[in-house]
């Protein structure tokens, strides 16, 4: 396969911010709204505190600068443009990982974000596999056995999941069709195993191979192999009052910690460590090892904050932009 060439126009990882609309119980309560995009600068969001508001220190209202912010009045496609998404996808069919995540906390818009990138029309996607990572432990979502699959490493493809079903999709249509398959077999999943899907993170792939058709383009009948994830992460609450025991309190650790580790790695590439050769921590959770190469090498990842616009949140979405600015 060819090496992709450079893209200069185009940061490795860029950050994102959408704050939905206010939903139907912040409507009822009358929360004031926090979140604001700020209408001249799309890069920046503000928080407003509440009087009284202590744990940041002294001001009142905090700015948050990121590559584009979306306010609650945008729509899917305008998270299309505004966040590069259809410049990443282009990227994928030149032979790049393309990488997108969506973080914040449960109800926050993460599902509803994911699904505008994915209904993109494209010609090329051949295969897909979809796997759910659920305390630490990796079901697959298309084959939906509930088998505990095992994570493997080599040299050739690094981190890997051996066992997952890579489903070959001759049209767009079959897989859209995979696709709303799997979403049916989270739901009924979490629901059998007692939890809340927002309490996994799930991993679509698509695997593009593509070949220039046109007799013309100077590598016409070389091979590209590209590939697409979605990346619908767990809700980001933390574990408050710790009033959780049991196998509940084991599920937010782990979720705490892969959130953690994830940033920690993005972190760590947005700073540059893979030109300076320093340690990436992708070794530490399960989620980083499967996304070794989507955030890795020549990959283009984008994370998207997703948040509410109610001051009832005003601690989970300072949390959630404290986050995704270490991202950037
Ligand atoms: P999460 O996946 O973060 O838990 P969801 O994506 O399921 O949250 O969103 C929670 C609810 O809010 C859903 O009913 C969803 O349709 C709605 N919603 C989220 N974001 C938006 C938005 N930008 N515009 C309109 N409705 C939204
Ligand atoms: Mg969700």
């Amino acid at each position: 396969a060819a090496a992709p060439p450079a893209l200069d126009e185009y940061d490795n990882i860029k950050v994102a911010v959408r704050v939905r609309p206010p939903n139907a119980q912040e409507l009822a309560r009358g929360d004031a709204q926090a979140l604001f995009v700020n209408p001249v600068d799309h890069r920046q969001v503000q928080l407003v505190m509440p009087p009284g508001y202590s744990r940041s220190g002294t001001s009142a209202a905090r700015n948050f600068t990121f590559h584009a912010c979306l306010s609650p009045a945008s729509r899917q496609q305008d998270v299309l443009r505004l966040c590069g998404i259809t410049q990443l996808l282009d990227a994928a069919l030149d032979g790049y990982n393309a990488t997108i995540l969506a973080y914040g906390q449960t109800g926050s818009g993460k599902t509803f974000t994911m699904s505008a990138g994915r209904s993109q029309r494209r010609r090329y996607s051949l295969r897909v596999s979809f796997a759910e990572i659920y305390n630490e432990q990796i079901y697959d979502l298309i084959r939906f056995d509930r088998r505990q699959l095992a994570v493997r490493w080599d040299t050739a493809k690094g981190f890997h999941v051996p066992e997952l079903l890579c489903k070959d999709c001759s049209s767009l249509e079959e897989t859209l069709q995979v696709l709303s398959m799997a979403v049916r077999h989270r739901r009924v999943g979490s629901h059998e195993m007692n939890m809340e899907s927002s309490r996994s993170h799930s991993i679509f792939t698509v695997y593009i191979d593509a070949t220039p058709t046109r007799p013309d383009d100077h590598e016409y009948g070389m091979t590209r192999y590209g590939k697409v994830s979605f990346v619908d992460l767990a809700g980001s609450e933390r574990l408050r009052d710790s009033k959780s025991v049991g196998e509940t309190l084991r599920e937010t650790t782990n979720i705490n910690r892969s959130l953690f580790m994830l940033g920690k790695v993005i972190a760590a590439l947005a700073d540059g460590a893979q030109a300076s050769g320093a340690r990436v921590p992708y070794r530490e959770s399960k989620l980083t090892k499967l996304l070794q190469d989507s955030l890795g090498g020549s990959s283009l990842s984008l994370l998207i904050a997703c948040c509410s616009p109610s001051a009832a949140h005003i601690e989970e979405t300072l949390s959630t932009l404290s986050y995704a600015s270490r991202a950037k």
